[in-house]
């Protein structure tokens, strides 16, 4: 069975451009980019051009990239950066939509150091509530850590206001750019954020290797305590295949971010526009202008989501649901209850997250597949009654 693969905010397929410039560096090109030798050098100096891509796609300098184990050790070197740096400040704000690399971290330091965290609502659209923000800001504040786009709803926070405000006050600013990265461009100087987090497996390169952006000029305390690597930001021998990896994968995505604002943007619109129309009781979550160009998360009135994953997996469709069911809860996501979304469409919430990989067909299959699928749970629902959620 063909697989119809939607749920790239989750990870992507690794691109072909990227594996074949790994490969040479997986086999006979072991040596260790610190090494006196020209061998050791050789893969030092192909480290050093992937260090200039990745710069180059964000606009930063090659020595303000920090490579990591993934886009969580990201966020956390950037926090334990901020707290080093300013030990006497112990308020922290972030939102109450975070991915869990920057949710549960505040939480460990609201209980465990005492923390003061200010979690700035969203509204029913998923957008951040700036007065209160702004308000929260204040000397004792030792950093502001805001995701650029949430991964569920795709909702885009103004961060290059964020940053400007910031900044004004002196309070360190840092973005988790995870989802951003490949879909809307990004320029580090422009926005002139602090610190800014990406993972690779985001954006068509492997698992296991993520990118802090560190400004020049911040004194950074390194998290990964140990060697010199990364101008000693980051202890450990390099990850080096998967630092290769990732450039190759950062000079595609610069290439493709115009697809990603025309063909991927009217594959999502045209996938949403039919379900809306085809399927009563839908809405989608999330504002629909401020919002990433690939994400779709749509909820459907009186559904589990978990149910229509399941028949949408049997039709070899991949997707993803609301509904933590993987911790074992019954609650759904902490985004749509941030939201305020209705408990019984907050269940039936289904994200598709789309790369420049899909196609016009695929969407058609999603389509003509999920129709029925919903129509038969809501066959079986008993909070749904003559075409309607009861
Ligand atoms: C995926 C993701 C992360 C975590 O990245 P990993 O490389 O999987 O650790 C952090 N933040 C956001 C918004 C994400 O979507």
């Amino acid at each position: 069975m063909e697989i119809v693969y939607t749920d790239n905010n989750a990870t992507t397929k690794v691109a072909d451009e990227v594996i074949k410039e790994m490969l040479p560096y997986f086999g006979e090109l072991y040596g260790n980019p610190s090494s006196m030798h020209t061998f050791g050098d050789q893969v030092g100096k192909k480290v050093k051009e992937a260090r200039q891509r990745v710069a180059d796609f964000i606009n930063a300098d090659p020595d303000e990239i920090v490579f990591t184990s993934c886009g969580t050790e990201s966020d956390n070197a950037a926090i334990n950066a901020a707290i080093k740096a300013f030990p006497e400040k112990k308020h922290i704000i972030t939102s109450n939509v975070e991915h869990p690399a920057i949710n549960n971290l505040y939480k460990h330091l609201q209980k465990t150091m005492g923390y003061e965290v200010t979690f700035v609502p969203v509204d029913k659209k998923g957008l951040l509530d700036l007065d209160l923000l702004y308000k929260s800001m204040s000397d004792n504040t030792a950093i502001v850590s805001l995701m650029w786009a949430n991964n569920e709803t795709g909702v885009l926070f103004p961060i290059e206001e964020i940053a400007k405000k910031a900044n004004e006050k002196g309070i360190l600013f840092h973005t988790d750019a995870v989802q951003a990265m490949g879909k809307i461009p990004i320029d580090v100087k422009k926005t002139g954020v602090d610190m800014l987090s990406f993972s690779g497996h985001k954006i068509h390169a492997p698992k296991g290797i993520g990118v802090l952006y560190v400004k020049k000029g911040f004194k950074f305390s390194p998290f990964l305590i140990g060697g010199h690597q990364e101008k000693g930001r980051r202890g450990g021998t390099e990850n080096t295949v998967s630092i290769i990896g990732l450039g190759k994968a950062c000079e595609l995505a610069r290439k493709n971010l115009p697809i990603m604002n025309t063909r991927v943007r009217e594959l999502r619109d045209y996938l949403q526009t039919q379900l809306l129309e085809k399927i009563p009781g839908s809405s989608v979550n999330g504002d629909l202008e401020q919002r990433l160009p690939n994400t779709l998360y749509i909820g459907f009135d009186a559904v589990e989501g978990e149910s229509i994953l399941l028949m949408l997996d049997r039709e070899g469709i991949c997707a993803s649901s609301g509904s933590a069911c993987t911790s074992g809860s019954l609650d759904p996501s902490h985004v749509l209850m941030a939201m305020k979304v209705p408990f019984k469409s907050a269940h039936g919430s289904i994200r598709f997250s789309l790369s420049h990989y899909n196609t016009k067909e695929e969407m058609d299959i999603i389509i003509t597949t999920l129709v029925p699928v919903i129509q038969k749970l809501r066959d079986m629902s008993p909070f749904w009654k003559d075409g309607k959620m009861v």
